[in-house]
């Protein structure tokens, strides 16, 4: 069965085709500018040249409905027809309490991905833009819903209460859901093959490091505690999100610059962070690039970044009560080669101890700890797509 799988964003639309019989990928591709003129379709088939085409499309159903024509077209497509697609996988961010798996998308499920507007207001409602748009344009095969949060629900209220009055979790659903499951749950697979070991025997702690970053602690086959909450905004210092910060700050800050609850909310969301700090970019290499050239604020901001993670390392080691291995994944954690040092610099004590030479390697499934270090030490590039065509894959056949 081939599947198509789709991730689709406000203004964009990921796809990939893969052909589940060898789990080989057919094509990938993203329309960027969806809906804003100037939108652009890059088409990458396998073992053929990438294709760029422009041309302005309305909405997400013209996007999806592009997708398909470069598909099956006879020169760059990967398909003959689209009958040969079996199924669709969509990426949907939040699934609330209410899926801790993936799921076949029936009206039933279209209605708690909108239910979850209130809580994922820039993600649910693209994400289901995408599954309608192809349900009008495939509506004989089976599509699936793979849940950014859902590997995290195994997470008991232990972790996931917030110390708040106890009935906005009960009207409100304000908890803790944790986000990037689908990555956490590839890498920390891929780390109990690495290990050698039973899935359900490790402790692991998985690091999801890119713009958006989070960190996951793992036991038994089960998220134990995870650093994003109610909104991605929780945890680790992102490009532009703050991150953990004394809550009485949002409310400091809104009446010191004037701030209605929507701007407030895009002040910590997407002024914050890396860009805030160092004044400099939410891009981690111009801020490393700008430090290197002797920018203070810029080094202040990488201090700041480092500390908070090793904070997450020492907490979750803690909360696991030992650690077999902690991951490192995303683009940074598959490509900064510094970060991962400084990040790993005196962790000794908690039995981590990198081999710095091994560490001089990007994007590549690697340990490089040293043999003497009692948690090993795993680069693993991540690939939610695979996850995504596998669950679709299993609930479509
Ligand atoms: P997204 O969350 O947008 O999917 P990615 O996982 O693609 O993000 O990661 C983007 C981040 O990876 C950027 O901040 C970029 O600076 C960082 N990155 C990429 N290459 C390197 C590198 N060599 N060193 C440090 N950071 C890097």
């Amino acid at each position: 069965m081939k599947v198509l799988v789709v991730n689709a964003g406000s203004s964009s639309i990921k796809y990939q085709v893969m052909d589940m019989t060898d789990e080989s990928v057919l094509a990938k591709g993203l329309v960027d500018r969806v809906g804003i003129p100037g939108t652009t379709l890059k088409h990458e088939p396998t073992g053929k040249d990438d294709v760029l085409i422009k041309q302005d499309l309305p909405d997400h159903t013209a996007g999806m409905k592009l997708v398909l024509e470069v598909l099956i077209n006879p020169e760059y497509g990967c398909l003959k027809s689209m009958d040969e697609i079996g199924a669709v996988g969509h990426r949907v961010v939040h699934g609330g309490e209410d899926f801790a798996e993936s799921v076949v998308i029936d009206d039933k499920v279209k209605k708690v991905i909108r239910d979850c507007f209130d809580v994922a207001p820039l993600h649910n409602p693209p994400n289901l833009m995408g599954i309608e748009a192809c349900e009008e344009l495939m509506p004989n095969v089976k599509h699936v819903a793979v849940f950014d949060t859902a590997f995290h629900q195994t997470m008991t209220p232990a972790n996931f209460m917030y110390a708040l009055p106890y009935d906005v979790y009960e009207k409100y659903k304000v908890r803790r859901y944790g986000f990037h499951g689908t990555s956490h749950f590839y890498v920390a697979h891929r780390a109990a093959e690495m290990l050698g070991k039973a899935y359900e025997d490790c402790k692991i702690v998985t690091l999801h490091l890119g713009n958006g970053a989070s960190m996951a602690a793992i036991s038994n086959g089960k998220v134990v505690d995870t650093s994003m909450g109610f909104t991605p905004l929780e945890g680790l210092v992102m490009g532009t999100r703050s991150g953990d910060i004394d809550p009485a700050i949002v409310f400091f800050l809104m009446d010191k610059l004037n701030l209605d609850a929507n701007e407030a909310n895009n002040y910590f969301n997407k002024k914050s962070g890396l860009l805030g700090l160092s004044g400099v970019s939410n891009d981690l290499r111009d801020v490393i690039e700008a430090a290197e050239a002797g920018n203070e604020r810029a080094q202040m901001a990488l201090d700041v970044y480092h500390n908070k993670i090793k904070g997450y390392i020492g907490n979750y080691i803690a909360k696991l009560n030992g650690c077999d291995c902690i991951v490192f994944t995303a683009g940074v954690g598959e490509n900064g080669i510094g970060t991962r040092e400084e990040i790993c610099k005196d962790l000794e004590a908690l039995g981590i101890k990198m081999d710095t030479a091994k560490n001089k390697v990007r994007g590549k499934e690697v340990d490089v700890s040293t043999p003497d270090s009692k948690v090993k030490i795993f680069l693993i590039p991540t690939n939610e797509e695979l996850v995504i065509a596998r669950d679709t894959y299993t609930l479509a056949k």
